[in-house]
């Protein structure tokens, strides 16, 4: 996992992988949007203000076509930052900020940008030798729009090469010429080493935060397991004693509080032992699993069936007379009786003994005095030949059961 994490942290540097991309490109066509809100009443200062400040007749020509030069591109860029800015907000909004159309956005505003810089900054050597414009566009598009590093190195030499004959335009001094070249080399490798670096961070960011989100699930999905196994049985998945104890004496208050009684079924596998020893233990879980499934199936979905340890369930049956629990125990003894237990290969007939008995208020130790007649019960089912339910007679209208 930290591996492949790793491996592709080093990948997206240098190729595409699609799932990173497709994220960045909706972060990019989000900062589209905004930015174009922001660069819009820029561009539209500079012409207002330019326009204000028409140069007078007196001034050399060279001012006037920088003027007129400066006015034209920043109305152009005006228009193709309103165009951009409303396409980002329509696929933003309507479409999928990953799809080519959002992909092409990207790529023809950075190459716009870079050209606007460099154009801009020809423009300006009509009457110095700043290169400020090309700095800010190249400095501006690695800062804001996340590309590729591949992609950026080829929009990078494009503008460079670009930026490299329009200053040779309007510069006419060589030696300042050759300044403003260099200049723009270390700008354009500045600006490249800046959008490689925020590219690699935003990534990593990305990458970490999936690792971050995976852990998060696999967290969640271990808390949940430990939450289950805290009150259940992992074999059958029944509840485990415990959580059979916290429902039995809630259901001992509610008897006392409703003068009724609640009834309590011991299950005890028969002579589980050689199930084991003849089939080994793996056929002796599948057996206990089957169990739980019998027990579950013939119970109402208001009992709580519980798996006391080893071989040994419980059921507790709220609300329920005792003559009602022995039928309960003689329909889920029957089920057992008839039931093919099978483990890689089919098991001899299984059976299972039943001692049933009442959970009344009016005992002193209602759950003790209710379970001890249960195992009482269940003692002389064993004794009476197994396979079959016993009611204890600690319970009004005691009956008994027999295979
Ligand atoms: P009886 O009819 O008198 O109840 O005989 P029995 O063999 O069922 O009773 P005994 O108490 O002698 O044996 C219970 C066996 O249950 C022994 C133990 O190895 C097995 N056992 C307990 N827990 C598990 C379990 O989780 N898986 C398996 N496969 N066996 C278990
Ligand atoms: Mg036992
Ligand atoms: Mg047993």
């Amino acid at each position: 996992m930290r591996n492949s994490i790793l491996i592709s942290k080093f990948k997206t540097l240098i190729t595409y992988d699609k799932s990173i991309t497709d994220e960045v490109s909706s972060i990019n066509i989000h900062r589209i949007y905004i930015l174009a809100l922001v660069l819009a009443p820029v561009h539209l200062a500079h012409v207002l203000i330019f326009w204000a400040q028409n140069p007078g007749d007196a001034s050399a020509g060279n001012v006037h076509k920088w003027h007129d030069g400066i006015i034209m591109a920043h109305a152009a860029m005006l228009f193709i930052v309103c165009v951009f800015g409303t396409i980002a907000y329509f696929i933003k909004r309507r479409y999928k900020a990953a799809g080519k159309s959002a992909y092409i956005l990207q790529i023809t505003i950075c190459l716009s940008y870079l050209v606007f810089g460099a154009l801009v900054c020809a423009i300006d050597q009509l009457i110095s030798s700043n290169i400020t414009p090309y700095l800010v566009a190249c400095i501006g598009i690695a800062v804001a729009i996340l590309i590729r590093p591949v992609d950026t190195l080829f929009f990078y030499a494009i503008a460079y090469a670009f930026f490299y004959y329009a200053v040779s335009w309007t510069q006419q001094d060589n030696e300042l010429l050759l300044s403003v070249r260099v200049n723009g080399i270390t700008t354009t490798g500045i600006s490249l080493g800046v959008a490689i670096l925020l590219w690699r961070n935003n990534v990593l960011a990305i990458l970490q935060r999936r690792e971050i989100e995976v852990q998060k699930i696999e967290l969640e999905e271990k808390n949940k397991q430990l939450a289950f196994l805290a009150n259940h049985d992992p074999l059958t998945g029944l509840y485990n004693r415990t959580q059979f104890m916290e429902f039995a004496n809630k259901d001992i208050i509610r008897i006392s509080r409703s003068g009724k009684e609640s009834c309590l079924i011991l299950i005890d596998i028969d002579e589980f032992k050689k199930i084991n020893d003849n089939f080994g233990h793996p056929a002796g879980d599948a057996v206990l699993k089957d169990m739980a499934k019998i027990i579950t199936n013939f119970t109402r979905s208001s009992d709580i069936p519980a798996r006391l340890g080893g071989e040994e369930f419980i059921v507790l049956l709220p609300d329920t007379e005792l003559s009602t629990g022995v039928i309960v125990a003689e329909r889920i003894r029957a089920a057992i009786d008839g039931h093919t237990f099978a483990h890689t290969v089919e098991l001899p007939k299984i059976t299972a003994s039943f001692g049933v008995a009442v959970l009344a208020a009016r005992a002193k130790d209602p759950f003790n005095t209710g379970y001890d007649a249960a195992d009482q019960a269940l003692y002389r089912a064993k004794k009476k030949g197994r396979n079959r339910a016993e009611a204890a007679t600690n319970g009004v209208n005691p009956a008994s059961a027999e295979a």
